[in-house]
């Protein structure tokens, strides 16, 4: 039985449709993936998720509690990173820690029981006396994170968790996050990171223009998706040299600026012939999430 349900959910605002039917369930254990190009509804999905704006039409099911009517109740198990860090400045760490829990009622007694875990947890037990104007990026968003786990939620909401970190603080949140779902928590991420995606989600889907454009398992999709090689090539004279042969080497090819990808079942012949000549650089790797997102989302950029 999924611990999320969400059935031709929709929203709209004057003419914008920006959600428009959309279905998904997440299983309990599971750290399910919302991605999708700026705009494509995701924010949302996740207000309407939290209760926070009511939808159009559609239902959602979370605990098997009906949203919004019943938000109130499901909060108390839900845990929400939000996307930029709401952390009381004039506070300190452990400050922040116990009167967040309060928000949920708990007693400072068994807040204060959980404190010392949740820091470990953050490694954040050398700052727990630290105010948070003294705290990295990377240590604000472990503690917003170690935050959202006060109520012992058995579901986390996560929106970008790690946008603006250096990639050794990502790290640090990404093994967090799979200790979490060791743990037997269910997580709902958005990222625009598809590294982090297809590292730590077991499903997700693809949204834009407020659908679910291409749902499932990382791996699977990419592996039903796209050719298994992908080989970047550059050079101010890309262009002239796919006219001429991409369409022998790649089995399907896009250029952005001055990068052809080409993707194939098999590069070696076209690295051979690339080895041949020295005004294009090159490079080859395996397929990854990026490129199914960017099959199924466009290279246009999105300002939205
Ligand atoms: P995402 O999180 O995927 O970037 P959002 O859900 O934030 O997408 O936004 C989807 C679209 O809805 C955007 O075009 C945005 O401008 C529009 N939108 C979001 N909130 C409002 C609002 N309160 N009023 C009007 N338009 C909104």
């Amino acid at each position: 039985m999924p611990i999320v349900t969400v059935s031709r959910l929709a929203k709209h605002y004057g003419a914008a449709h920006v959600v428009r039917g959309l279905d998904l369930a997440i299983e309990r254990g599971v750290c399910f993936g919302l991605l999708g190009p700026n705009g494509a509804g995701k924010t949302t999905t996740l207000k309407m998720l939290l209760g926070l704006i009511e939808p159009d039409a559609g239902e959602i099911r979370i605990f098997d509690t009906a949203i919004p009517q019943l938000a109130r109740n499901a909060r108390q198990n839900i845990g929400v990173v939000p996307q930029m860090d709401n952390l009381d400045p004039d506070f300190t760490v452990t400050e922040n820690l116990l009167i967040y829990g309060r928000y949920f009622g708990l007693s400072d007694a068994l807040i204060n029981s959980r404190i010392p875990g949740l820091l470990e947890f953050a490694a954040l037990t050398s700052k727990a006396d630290s105010k948070i104007t003294t705290l990295s990026g990377g240590m604000k968003r472990r503690l917003t994170l170690a935050r959202a786990l006060i109520n012992d939620p058995e579901l986390l909401f996560l929106d970008e968790p790690t946008t603006g970190l250096d990639p050794q603080a990502r790290h640090v949140i990404w093994q967090g996050l799979r200790r979490l779902t060791h743990q037997g928590k269910t997580i709902l991420l958005t990222t625009h990171f598809m590294e982090e995606a297809e590292r730590l989600c077991d499903r997700l889907i693809i949204m834009d223009h407020g659908r679910a454009i291409a749902s499932g398992n990382p791996r699977d999709l990419i592996a039903a998706e796209i050719e298994p090689a992908v080989v970047e090539i550059y050079g101010e004279t890309v262009g002239r040299w796919a006219q001429k042969h991409a369409s022998y080497y790649c089995k399907r090819h896009e250029i952005t600026g001055e990068t052809l990808f080409c993707y194939t079942h098999d590069g070696a012949a076209l690295i051979a012939h690339l080895r041949e000549q020295d005004v294009l650089r090159y490079v080859q790797r395996p397929s990854n999430l990026e490129d199914v997102f960017l099959k199924f989302t466009g290279r246009e950029l999105r300002d939205a």
